[in-house]
């Protein structure tokens, strides 16, 4: 009976997470395994969990080395052809390993050995645990009846023309701060729903999950009642993650509304992909894989043959000539819903002007007036903390981070809650009584921080209600805040770049932007795409509802380009004013770049594996492709983090295709190159900073 078993024998490519760029591993097993089954294997002295991607008809290598497939796991389905497709496309385009992609895409316990092999009792699944207290997972929601709005003329004509693309097609809803474009988006996935298809919802962030998720639930639960909806982001637990791969997997969760995470979820039954503030740059991964789920969601859109539709009142230049090469159709929402018009946008020249603790007194001013009328106040700035810097008049010492060439930032909550935090290790450190340098016992601090103005403030306006929102708010009383974020408490938000994303306050009449100069000059040719995109988008928040917003920006600069613009709310004006100049200068979009970034203790070392590259590239391929260029290797702006010296090599040309083909060769090389000089190092695709 045995013999007959064992005589014939199946080969697979099975997909693990190494890092490796090498795809797949070779393993034998003794009858048929689908492809997208999860199977535990043994690998080197350890097991894994890994996914079969493909069967093979003859081994690569010697079949006497290929190792058995340990068990096969049946607990949950395989993975569908689709969503093998899809983390394939990934991995092939992001030049990360099939392993890498897919198996980090999974819930945890679906590829944790210990979830099914532990102290030999084997198949204990997670999965049966789940099932067991299955109840404890389901939701209970309180839904709130309430009136569905009249849609203006302009979402009107978005909902039927979008309604009747029937095939893939990448749609920009392109529609000013607070001209509803969630009402546009739900009416669509109403239908889409309706006809049992399953909707993927993307935002950009976290904190934008609960506000939307309230909107949904009131809206659609009457309808489609308990398994309505899942979310799905990196603040999930285990459990509850693989609590909505199950429900989305076997079809029964109709939204997924998720971050950047959610574009590999498997959904067999997906009709529509949505992704909001579709120019947010927290699309991107910036560790690890490093892929954009935008551009991701569009490629599954094609793959499905579904609409994808991109909303934005700031669009990406990648989006924006998608359009005008009439690749993207574009909708027009040219008004907001609920008021009038957009909020008026005054400039403050700080240039001549006495600041006191970083405000002029028009803006102290127009608080006051803001405060009187019973309406609420956002203060932009963009950096948390107390003060940027802490130094010494006396020697000009200044305050460092000893593993990062970085400045440490004073965080201050309270007198006697003071430390240095550097921002990009984490490490925090006591504050010095002395100057470490000349040993002067009064050390100042430089700049503002949104700690600082959060005291400020609250000594001048005594009674007003003041919550500053960034990431060192305590994370629960966090999800709170933005859970209520239209409490009738709170008079003044002070806030990073947390707060400036698609949230919908009620009764916030004036938005005070306090250092976006910071980065009019900053050298990344992305900056000022940027710099606009968050401007708009803070004065956005203002005057949503039934009140006139008014924004006032305090700059040094208010003859730059970028404030004249927008003045007058012209986003079109600028993008065709920019795309101008970056096709003058063949950058993106109409070039395509990856970084190579190479690590090592001491930037000498990176950059000389950086230029072994380069040479390679003179010798070998120069000549072959044509249009790919490679600049000079440079270090990194911020050279050291954690004791690790950065260096970056950028790789451009004018034909996407040609380009990867060219990595995919040079990689080759570089692996090899990499393994004899001892260097670490990575490869983004389509980087956002460079
Ligand atoms: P956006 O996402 O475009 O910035 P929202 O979708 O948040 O804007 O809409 C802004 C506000 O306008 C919301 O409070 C929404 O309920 C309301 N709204 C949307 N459409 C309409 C409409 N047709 N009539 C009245 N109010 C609307
Ligand atoms: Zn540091
Ligand atoms: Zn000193």
């Amino acid at each position: 009976m045995n013999d007959k078993i064992y005589n014939k024998l199946y080969w697979y490519n099975v997909a693990l997470d190494v890092p490796m760029r090498t795809n797949l591993f070779e393993y034998k097993y003794h009858s048929e395994i689908q492809i997208g089954t999860r199977v535990i294997v043994p690998f080197g002295r350890r097991k894994m969990v890994g996914i079969v991607i493909s069967i093979i008809l003859i081994p690569t290598i010697n079949p006497l080395q290929i190792k058995n497939i340990d068990l096969v796991l049946y607990d949950f389905p395989p993975f569908s052809k689709a969503w093998i497709e899809l983390v394939k496309f990934t991995a092939n385009y992001y030049q990360r390993s099939i392993g890498e992609i897919s198996v980090n895409a999974i819930p945890a316990l679906l590829r944790k050995v210990s979830s099914y092999i532990a102290k030999n009792k084997k198949d204990i699944s997670p999965i049966k645990k789940l099932q067991e207290n299955y109840k404890k997972y389901i939701h209970k929601y309180h839904v709130k009846k309430i009136q569905e709005p009249i849609l203006n003329s302009d979402q009107k004509k978005a909902v039927d023309v979008i309604s009747n693309i029937k095939n893939f097609q990448t749609v920009l809803l392109y529609g000013v701060t607070g001209s509803g474009k969630t009402e546009v988006y739900l009416h669509i996935a109403k239908d889409i729903l309706l006809s049992g298809f399953q909707v993927l919802f993307l935002v950009p962030e976290i904190n934008l999950t609960p506000q939307l998720e309230e909107v949904i639930i009131n809206r659609f639960y009457p309808i489609f009642g308990e398994n309505l909806l899942t979310i799905m982001h990196s603040g999930l637990s285990d459990k509850e993650r693989l609590f909505s791969w199950i429900n989305l997997y076997q079809g029964k969760t109709k939204i997924l509304l998720g971050t950047r995470m959610a574009i590999f979820a498997e959904l067999p039954k997906l009709g529509l992909i949505i992704v909001d503030e579709e120019h947010d740059q927290s699309y991107k991964e910036q560790h690890g894989s490093r892929y954009s789920a935008r551009d991701l969601a569009i490629w599954r859109g094609k793959n499905l043959n579904i609409p994808v539709i991109l909303g934005s009142a700031t669009p990406s230049l990648e989006t924006w000539l998608n359009v005008i090469n009439k690749k993207y159709l574009r909708l027009n929402l040219k008004n907001r819903a609920k008021s009038l018009s957009l909020p008026s946008i005054n400039l403050v020249n700080t240039k001549n002007i006495k600041l006191v603790e970083g405000f002029s007194e028009i803006v102290i001013e127009s608080i006051k007036k803001c405060l009187e009328k019973k309406k609420k106040v956002l203060i932009f700035i963009n950096r948390r903390g107390y003060a940027p810097i802490l130094y010494c008049k006396l020697c000009s010492w200044l305050s460092t981070c000893l593993h990062c060439s970085t400045f440490t930032v004073l965080h201050k909550i309270k007198e006697k809650n003071s430390y240095l935090q550097c921002h990009h290790c984490g490490k925090n450190y006591n504050i010095p009584i002395n100057c470490p340098s000349c040993h002067n016992n009064e050390l100042s601090f430089m700049g503002y921080g949104t700690q600082r103005v959060e005291e400020y403030l609250s000594k001048i306006f005594i009674n007003a209600n003041i919550l500053r929102i960034d990431s060192d708010s305590n994370k629960n009383r966090y999800k709170n805040i933005f859970d209520n974020i239209n409490s009738k408490n709170i008079d003044i938000f002070i806030g990073t770049q947390m707060l400036s994303k698609g949230h919908d306050f009620i009764d916030l009449e004036l938005v005070c932007i306090l250092n976006a100069d910071m980065m009019i000059f900053s050298q990344d040719f992305r900056a000022s795409e940027k710099l606009f995109a968050q401007l708009i988008q803070v004065s956005g928040r203002a005057g949503r509802h039934n009140t006139q917003g008014k924004v006032i920006i305090q700059t040094s600069y208010p003859e730059h380009e970028i404030y004249k613009t927008l003045l007058l709310h012209d986003y079109e004006y600028f993008a065709n004013l920019i795309l101008k100049h970056r096709k003058m200068a063949s950058l993106p979009p109409f070039s395509y770049q990856a970084l190579i970034i190479a690590e090592s203790s001491k930037v000498t070392l990176a950059l000389n594996f950086l230029n072994k590259i380069k040479e390679i590239y003179y010798e070998k391929f120069q000549n072959i492709y044509k249009h790919v260029l490679m600049f000079d290797p440079i270090p990194l702006r911020i050279l050291r983090i954690s004791n690790i010296e950065r260096a970056q090599l950028l790789i451009e040309s004018i034909n996407r295709a040609e380009l990867h083909k060219f990595i995919n060769i040079i990689l080759y090389d570089v692996e090899l190159l990499a393994k004899n000089l001892k260097i670490k190092w990575h490869i983004e695709i389509d980087p956002l900073e460079i």
